[in-house]
């Protein structure tokens, strides 16, 4: 191995953005034959992405609904809003939370999508300028997606305005930096090529999961509670997170998850 294990990434900043609200909390799985229930409590799902200082460029996991849909959400999507109400202004756009901290989106060395579900995907066109990592196939499902269940959650309208942009598809984990920092875990399940990123920074290592699980009682439990690609492979994938969490000691933060986001600070602070 070529990298320092001990180098770390400077600080992260964790960038609020729109939510899905009046989620039911899922705890059974009926696609793997569990017995499945769901509680009536009313959930708010953030949607947050992530900003990863690093002494050799700036990393952003991740961009949010489109911006420009943020201050009429219900009519900017139409039909998934009426199964998924969501919550958001034009100020948590991708484009206003990165100019809170300073940055301009030229300045965003490399871009990764957890996956390219319109709530993780819609701001990517924001950003020509950077280098763009995704997991291998998840780019090719999305575009042909019409036909396929989950259709609704991709939107080729966020997806073709990138499609000159500069990406690198990967089948395997990579270290993005070479130097045990950053590294992307390659996730397939939850879509074919879900994505989630080990951060170590120099308090604490963080895997953010992007949708790899939703819930914590997924990850106590190594079931998958929500739709999936594949619950097979979202459930290896699950329980590989849960794996390299513990061997590298790494906090696994569930993005959508309420309580994770209240649990480590926000932009415009900072984890380290
Ligand atoms: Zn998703």
């Amino acid at each position: 191995m070529l990298y320092t294990p001990r180098a770390t990434a400077k600080r992260m900043a964790a960038l609020p953005g729109a939510a899905f609200v009046s989620q039911p909390r899922h705890v059974g799985n009926a696609e793997l034959g569990l017995i499945g229930a769901t509680s009536t409590l009313d959930v708010t799902q953030p949607c947050p992405s992530f900003l990863i200082e690093h002494d050799r460029g700036l990393v952003l996991f991740d961009a949010g609904f489109d911006p420009r849909g943020l201050d009429d959400m219900a009519a900017y999507y139409p039909e998934i809003s009426k199964a998924l109400p969501m919550a958001g202004n034009r100020d948590l756009g991708i484009d206003r939370q990165l100019d809170g901290l300073g940055y301009r989106p030229s300045q965003i060395s490399y871009v990764i999508p957890s996956h390219l579900h319109f709530d993780h995907a819609g701001g990517l066109y924001l950003f020509p300028d950077s280098t763009f990592l995704m997991g291998s196939g998840e780019m090719a499902f999305a575009l042909q997606a019409h036909d396929k269940p989950q259709a609704g959650f991709f939107r080729v309208e966020d997806l073709l305005p990138t499609r000159h942009f500069d990406w690198i598809e990967t089948a395997h984990d990579f270290d993005l930096f070479g130097d045990g920092s950053v590294v992307l875990l390659f996730s397939p399940g939850h879509t074919p090529g879900s994505l989630a990123l080990f951060v170590r920074l120099p308090n604490q290592n963080i895997i953010l999961s992007g949708d790899v699980c939703h819930f914590p009682l997924e990850v106590d439990m190594g079931i998958i509670a929500t739709s999936s690609f594949s619950p097979s492979y979202a459930t290896f994938a699950l329980r590989r997170l849960r794996m390299i969490s513990k061997a590298w000691d790494a906090r696994i933060w569930i993005q959508h998850e309420e309580d994770h986001w209240n649990e480590w600070p926000h932009a415009p602070e900072y984890i380290d």
